[in-house]
């Protein structure tokens, strides 16, 4: 699904070159979920936000599900996260002013879908997490783990092939990690969604298949 070659990123300080990340080859095959594992400044976010397209490798080759990424303009990449790729953050980064059911229903509006369809997948994915109580109700009225939840519903609501997770855990009680582990493991398992989650926890890295070791921006051996 996903085919990195000899990637590197680099930000320019006048003449220096500092390079977040080198020689970064890798092939992450469709069901893989894998833990991107390192410590702070090893390049981790950077390495995720290339493989999430918001980000531009400054050389290398990337290939998504055999398209090669390197060659597409801003407004082709846009099109293809927008349709393949679902974006689950630390931080949940749900629009505050917006319901519950609104929240779930931006990514479909970015898509262009209509307006029946949309109704009808919120309400089918607020039925599948338990939420339809909660639909008119604000981010901030939500616990944290369960604007986790609904953050996760909104990756899930265009039925991405893959979703990347960064730290998806860092801000919860252990409990509230533990349901958001399996709750990816059980989409990984049950509906072959590929995932890719940056974290520091050993615990979470257990609920994948692969572990890639950042350090200094360079993969050590698996
Ligand atoms: P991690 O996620 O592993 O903590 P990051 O990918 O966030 O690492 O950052 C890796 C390194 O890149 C850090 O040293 C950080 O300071 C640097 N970095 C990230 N973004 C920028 C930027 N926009 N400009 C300059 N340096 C950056
Ligand atoms: P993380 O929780 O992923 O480690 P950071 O606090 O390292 O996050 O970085 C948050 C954001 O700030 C990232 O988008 C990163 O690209 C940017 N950033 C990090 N270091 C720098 C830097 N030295 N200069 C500019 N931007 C940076």
């Amino acid at each position: 699904m996903i085919q990195l070659k000899n990637i590197e990123r680099y930000f320019s300080n006048g003449n220096v070159k500092n390079y977040v990340l080198r020689y970064i080859t890798a092939d992450i095959k469709k069901g893989d979920f894998v833990s991107i594992m390192g410590p702070s400044g090893a390049g981790k976010s950077t390495l995720l936000n290339i493989i999430g397209m918001l980000e531009e490798p400054t050389a290398g080759e990337y290939y998504f599900m055999e398209t090669p990424v390197h060659t597409l303009s801003e407004k082709q990449r846009i099109a293809l996260y927008r349709t393949h790729i679902g974006f689950v953050f630390q931080a949940y980064h749900l629009l505050d002013d917006l319901t519950i059911y609104e929240n779930l229903e931006t990514p479909l509006m970015y898509q262009n879908v209509k307006a029946s369809e949309r109704k009808a997948r919120v309400a089918e994915i607020l039925d599948r997490f338990n939420m339809v109580a909660k639909k008119d109700l604000f981010p901030a009225q939500l616990s944290g783990g369960q604007q986790q939840l609904v953050g996760i519903a909104r990756a899930l609501i265009a039925r991405p092939q893959l979703i990347l997770a960064d730290e998806p855990t860092g801000n919860l009680q252990s409990k509230q990690a533990d349901e958001i582990m399996h709750l990816f493991q059980k989409l990984n398992q049950e509906e072959k969604v590929t995932i890719i989650q940056v974290t520091h926890s050993e615990k979470n890295a257990t609920y994948g298949n692969r572990i890639l070791q950042l350090m200094d921006g360079e993969f050590m051996d698996e």
